[in-house]
């Protein structure tokens, strides 16, 4: 009992020690952070919640931090709070500020020079918070999975070259880095294709926990092969999106009538289905 938060640092180093991985999910509301936490808890399993700079109009991140600690104080389990996605400084030193045990700042859709530079300036004031960075090279669509209307492939996007990976994890001294090897945000149109080779030739020559964004959709036996070769924090967010949608249709099927079906007992069958869903992720990377 009485656990903390711990950075994604302390985590993730020694899933790359051991060739597993953790799942980082992607939660809007209480309802998804209770259905993490329930998994988690149910599974015996650390997890990391993630927190993506673009809800910030639905809640502060204040509450979310709240919630979390409550919830992290209570469990068995090693847990990390994480700011998803930032490419705003002001964010950043926020989510510092009221708890947040890692940040990713997103500096991916620019220059690599102006890359290193922003991310070097967040590492300084995280670490001096013992707060972890992850950072992001190579290009990848949007969070809200748009702009993913052809199946990625080495033409269409822009895979992160080993070399300038190397370049990025040296002079940034990044905790985590995010990769683009033929991974996509939102819903996969065609049979997704890891490009293995470029996974551990950036692992190789980076020696740092890696990871993969748009984990949902890539079968169990790809994320498995890419969790062996380096990548130690899969990032699910779409498969808990969309589950969520899916579950409420699913109840207002069964219950049409008007008074048939109650805002309460439609969120504790949703909550119930997205604990299925997430313990699924739980499990894949438990080895
Ligand atoms: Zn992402």
């Amino acid at each position: 009992m009485n656990n903390v938060l711990v950075s994604l640092k302390e985590l993730l180093n020694q899933c790359k020690k051991n060739k597993t991985a953790i799942p980082a999910f992607n939660v809007y509301n209480l309802e998804t952070i209770l259905s993490v936490n329930q998994a988690a808890n149910n599974l015996n399993r650390p997890v990391i919640f993630s927190f993506g700079e673009s809800y910030l109009d639905d809640l502060p991140l204040e509450l979310i931090a709240l919630n979390i600690r409550f919830l992290a104080e209570r469990s068995q389990q090693p847990m990390v709070l994480h700011l998803d996605h930032a490419k705003n400084m002001s964010t950043i030193t926020r989510a510092i500020d009221c708890g947040f045990t890692s940040v990713m700042y997103d500096g991916s859709h620019l220059r690599i020079e102006e890359n290193i530079k922003n991310t070097r300036a967040v590492v300084e004031i995280a670490r001096e918070a013992k707060v972890s960075v992850e950072g992001e090279l190579g290009y990848m669509n949007p969070e809200d999975g748009s702009q993913n209307d052809e199946p990625s492939s080495a033409e269409t996007s822009e895979f992160t070259r080993p070399e300038l990976a190397l370049k990025y994890v040296t002079e940034t001294e990044v905790d985590a880095l995010a990769i683009a090897i033929g991974n996509a945000h939102g819903l996969y149109r065609g049979e997704p294709h890891l490009e293995y080779s470029v996974l551990a030739e950036i692992a190789a020559l980076t020696d740092i926990p890696l990871v993969l964004h748009g984990s949902s959709g890539i079968p169990a036996e790809q994320i498995k092969k890419a969790i062996n070769l380096g990548i130690c924090k899969i990032n699910v967010n779409t498969e808990l999106a969309l589950g969520a949608v899916e579950s409420i249709r699913r109840s207002i099927k069964i219950s049409p009538e008007v008074n048939s079906l109650r805002y309460e007992k439609l969120i504790r069958q949703t909550k119930a289905d997205l604990v299925l869903l997430i313990e699924e992720y739980l499990k894949l990377t438990s080895n």
